[in-house]
């Protein structure tokens, strides 16, 4: 048979991410809603998804790198940028060449902001996440920096650790940081009384409407995934990734014969076989290997054997009719019978972000709805 299908890509919802949206920012009230969309969109596409989530409503977006930020203004993208990441060197000029907001934590950050031209200072503290941003100690320092400098901060900001963990052993760690960083922003807004305060990620925005201040940064939630590692339905998210590709061989096994590198599986009866031309190049993790189970024409099959670079084999069972081109979800779908990148990263033994980040450009983004 000549194929008819491509062999695999990701299709990307459209309309399930500007719902998303809409849910974010009906959680936040009036505060901005500022769209995380580094990483590539954590896979979906940083490009069409930055459109879709500014006409959905969403204020400004954010990034880690400059490189993301200019690749957004070269397509078009005016909304704020806010670069999150750290910059150096030749970073700060091509900072201000695209008009972005940076965040900064030091004198000399907020000294270079300001003579590199860039459009707004965010002012990161470290309530305990123990990366980027000020400790208590150090904000005197910086605020009188940023005065001194004539900056013009836009932001107050940070970040928590533990926002995901509402029932665990960390829970309590999430009140403690939420408490440090009300007390410090709320001073530091006596001098810069324009700017806006923000520290929740998409786990704090759902968990604690204290947490929500002026402006929340959502990234996680945006594509439909939980950010508590739940069913997203819980949320009232809707994923907007799915990996799809087909069957493109057919064949029957006998019992004790093995499939894949290694044979570290072997039929424990006749059945039949099902080869999908989707491997680890693509980011179906090696570690799902006799691990997940993929959908063909919708049903539920365990995916059996290695994970090779380009392939991998499911069991149809001897009763199965699926025949070659047959179509194949390994993320996502509808109904009870799809699979959550909080499945597939519970099996892995990561989180959702990890399983739409590691989707690879080897597959093709195809935008839908
Ligand atoms: C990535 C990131 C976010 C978004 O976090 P989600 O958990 O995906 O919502 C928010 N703030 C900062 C500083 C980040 O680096």
């Amino acid at each position: 048979m000549i194929g008819t299908v491509e062999r695999a890509h990701a299709r990307i919802d459209r309309a399930a991410l500007a719902q998303n949206v809409r849910r974010i920012a009906a959680t936040a009230g009036s505060a901005r809603v500022v769209a995380v969309v580094k990483a590539d969109a954590y896979g979906h596409g940083a490009v069409a998804c930055s459109r879709i989530a500014i006409n959905a409503g969403a204020g400004a977006l954010a990034v880690h790198t400059i490189a993301e930020a200019e690749q957004l203004r070269m397509h078009g993208l005016t909304a704020p940028i806010i670069v999150m990441g750290p910059l150096s060197g030749g970073e700060w000029v091509r900072a201000g060449e695209t008009a972005v907001e940076v965040v900064t934590w030091t004198p000399e950050g907020v000294y270079a902001a300001v003579e590199s031209g860039v459009a707004g200072v965010h002012l990161e503290l470290d309530s305990g996440m123990g990366r980027l941003g000020a400790r208590a100690e150090d904000i005197p320092a910086l605020s009188d920096a940023a005065v001194a400098s004539g900056a013009s901060v836009v932001g107050i900001m940070t970040h928590f650790a533990t926002a995901d963990d509402r029932d665990g052993d960390q829970a309590g760690f999430f009140g403690e940081q939420l408490v440090r960083f009300r007390a410090a922003a709320t001073a530091l807004a006596q001098t810069f009384p324009t700017a806006r305060i923000h520290a929740a990620n998409s786990a704090a925005t759902f968990r604690d409407p204290r947490a929500v201040f002026d402006m929340v940064r959502c990234g996680i939630a945006l594509y439909g995934c939980s950010p508590f590692h739940e069913d997203p339905a819980a949320l009232g998210l809707v994923p907007v990734m799915t990996v799809m590709s087909y069957v493109a061989m057919v064949k029957t096994i006998r019992s004790r014969d093995s499939v894949g590198y290694g044979r570290t599986w072997r039929a424990q009866r006749g059945t039949r076989i099902g080869l999908v031309p989707v491997g680890y190049a693509d980011g179906y993790a090696r570690a799902l290997g006799n691990n997940a189970d993929a959908l063909v024409d919708g049903r539920r099959v365990p995916v059996v054997g290695a994970v090779s670079m380009d392939q991998i084999t499911v069991d149809l069972g001897p009763e199965s009719t699926d025949g070659v081109g047959a179509p194949v979800v390994l993320l996502g779908g509808t109904g009870p019978q799809r699979i959550t990148a909080e499945e597939l990263a519970l099996r892995r033994g990561t989180i959702n972000y990890e399983v739409t980040c590691g989707i690879s450009q080897r597959l093709p983004r195809v935008y839908v709805g």
